[in-house]
């Protein structure tokens, strides 16, 4: 995880590095700490609290010297989140820097083998090793330190690294976590994603694996571990910088909430054409789809939640098996997998690790796998045979919203294309399916106009304990990802229930005054939820139930209603997912909680 950013030019590089952590931060904020080569010398700043505080001390970094510099954003993984264990760790002989995002699974080796040479560790990470076997293996060319010293690590590492001898020169590495190179005019930068350089440049070079880059002020050399020069062209990244910033609202989750109607149009617009879905440049050839007889969806997270919901609506249309697996499962059975199986891997960040193993072990079974990512040139993105891009903008707050919408829309018109390929659905149902997603912008936005309400719920019950999220079908699908929304960012505990399982066993839970959130929404399924919401009242819980516009006979059992426009029930999650999200923010707020940046969290897990 963490944040990792460089920067070398012709002017100060403390307050371009906090900057860009602090467009970074939701990617970690156990600590953080900044180096730049000021006159020769390493200066050293670090905080175990925010960004904000290290800017506050160091006036916006402007009271630092020196035009090179590192930064890092920590999500900790070895050692605590303290001063000592604060990134950048320095070498031994105090010559060499280092930020590290990522594990190196072999440091306790390394560090029985540095200790035993005599070295004394500082603090407790993975990531110093990395800054001591650098000073062991320099002999005065710091390429081939580098380079030696990337032979005998193990494990991700992207890595931002300083010599205090060669104080022009920013050198970079990547293997398995993310790294981007910014290209300036007379300057340059590195950072974990774009968000942290679209203020400066939206000119990027993507670094592979197992590559180092050589940055200088007016110059960037790639090539690979061994010596050997990369020519890689430049590519021009399409995020504004507005979208990286709160635009007037408080928090980025509710600016990402209200977002939703404009991405899912960006994500919908460009693949819909005279009613078919086109998707540019996939390799799924109809002859392959028709050859598919299993699709497997798998990710982690909210990822999971919208696969869930595909579930539903790939077998009503597809009329195919369809398994939805969590990354961190299928990566460690035997599953079952063959060149006739479709592979589905979704994923915000497209570098998150479990996702990722689990899309290596289905490709080595021979899979076809298409993947559903946000980020452009993600690590994901290249290991796939196929991608399908959800246009939602860089995401900030660490709880997903924008990112899950633009995810269940490019499965539904997934799911509409492979339909029609394969003949498994009445084009007329297809038909309306895209109608109806043409809709869901206004739908969703007039969804907000209950945005009062669902505050003042949140306001009487934002003490609630240990709730349910109940629901079938559908309803179910999206009550998992209304359960995870609450428990992210308030820290209350909640379930997702399929509403028929509550009696064999849950039922003994409620008792008077427990919340119950009922979706009942699926009107197909509504009499069934009925009896599940009486068998709650019979215990005196207080039910806050879903129901669609006009449809008021869930009044006479639910305390409260919250009234969704009408859809078709497969696009359903799209629209009841919105209020969920609403009452978890005003729920987190009135519990006083960091929304954006929950604690123990962070945004892109890139580690497993
Ligand atoms: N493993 C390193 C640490 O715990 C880096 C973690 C990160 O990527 O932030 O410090």
């Amino acid at each position: 995880m963490c944040g990792i950013v460089g920067f070398v030019g012709n002017k100060k590089a403390a307050p371009v590095l906090l900057g860009g952590l602090e467009r970074l931060e939701y990617r970690g904020y156990d600590s953080a700490g900044i180096t730049v080569i000021n006159n020769n010398k390493f200066e050293t700043n670090k905080t175990v609290k925010r960004i904000s505080a290290l800017k506050e001390a160091t006036e916006n970094g402007e009271a630092i010297c020196g035009k090179i510099g590192i930064g890092h954003t920590r999500w900790a993984t070895h050692g605590a989140p303290c001063e000592k264990n604060a990134h950048p760790h320095l070498g031994f002989k105090g010559r060499f820097m280092v930020v590290h995002n990522g594990i190196i699974e072999n440091y306790l080796e390394l560090k029985n083998e540095l200790e035993a040479e005599g070295v004394a560790f500082a603090s407790d990470t993975d990531t110093e090793v990395i800054a001591h076997i650098l000073e062991k293996h320099y002999t005065g060319d710091v390429f081939a330190a580098i380079s030696k010293t990337v032979s005998r690590l193990e494990g991700s590492f992207a890595l931002g690294i300083l010599c205090v001898e060669q104080p022009e020169i920013l050198y970079a590495v990547r293997n398995f976590s993310p790294l981007i190179i910014g290209l300036g005019e007379g300057e340059n930068f590195i950072a974990s994603d774009v968000t942290a350089l679209v203020s400066h440049t939206k000119k990027v070079l993507y670094m592979e694996d197992k590559e180092i880059a050589v940055i200088k002020e007016n110059s960037v050399d790639l090539f690979t571990a061994s010596g050997i020069k990369i020519h890689r062209s430049p590519a021009l990244v399409n995020w504004s910088v507005d979208a990286a910033e709160k635009g007037g609202y408080s928090h980025f989750m509710m600016k990402e909430i209200k977002e939703q109607p404009e991405v899912i149009a960006k994500t919908f617009e460009p693949r819909i054409k005279d009613d078919k879905v086109f998707f540019e440049g996939l390799k799924l050839t109809e002859e392959k789809l028709q050859s598919i007889n299993r699709i497997i969806i798998t990710a982690c997270g909210s990822a999971y939640h919208t696969g869930v919901v595909a579930k539903y609506v790939f077998e009503e249309l597809l009329r195919l098996p369809v398994e939805v697996d969590l990354a961190s499962e299928f990566r460690y059975r035997n599953p079952i997998v063959d060149e006739n199986t479709l592979v589905i891997i979704i994923s915000q960040s497209g570098e998150t690790a479990d996702t990722l193993a689990a899309l290596k072990e289905a490709k080595a079974r021979g899979a076809h796998i298409l993947s559903i990512v946000n980020v452009v040139g993600s690590s994901i993105a290249k290991a796939s045979d196929d991608v399908i891009y959800t246009w939602a903008g860089p995401e900030i707050a660490v709880a997903t919203t924008k990112a899950y919408s633009a995810q269940l829309i490019v499965l539904y018109l997934f799911g509409i294309y492979a339909a029609e390929k394969r003949s498994s659905a009445d084009s007329k149902l297809l038909k309306t399916l895209l109608d109806e997603i043409r809709l869901l912008p206004q739908k969703i936005s007039s969804v907000f106009e209950m945005e009062d309400t669902i505050k003042s719920l949140a306001e009487n019950h934002y003490k609630m304990k240990n709730t349910f999220f109940i629901g079938r079908n559908i309803d179910y699908a999206a009550a998992m990802e209304g359960s995870l929304k609450l428990k992210e960012i308030s820290y209350l505990n909640s379930e997702a229930y399929a509403a028929g399982e509550l009696k064999h066993g849950t039922i003994s839970l409620i008792e008077q005054g427990k919340i119950v959130i009922a979706l009942s929404a699926y009107e197909g399924l509504q009499d069934k939820m009925m009896s599940n919401i009486k068998e709650v009242k019979a215990r005196d819980a207080f039910v806050i139930a879903t129901a669609i516009k006009g449809n008021t006979a869930i009044e006479k059992e639910a305390d409260e209603v919250l009234y969704l426009p009408e859809t078709h029930p497969l696009l359903l999650a799209s629209v009841e997912v919105v209020p969920l999200q609403m009452f978890a923010y005003y729920v987190a707020l009135f519990n006083g909680c960091d929304i954006d940046k929950p604690r123990n969290l962070a945004k892109s897990v890139t580690v497993e």
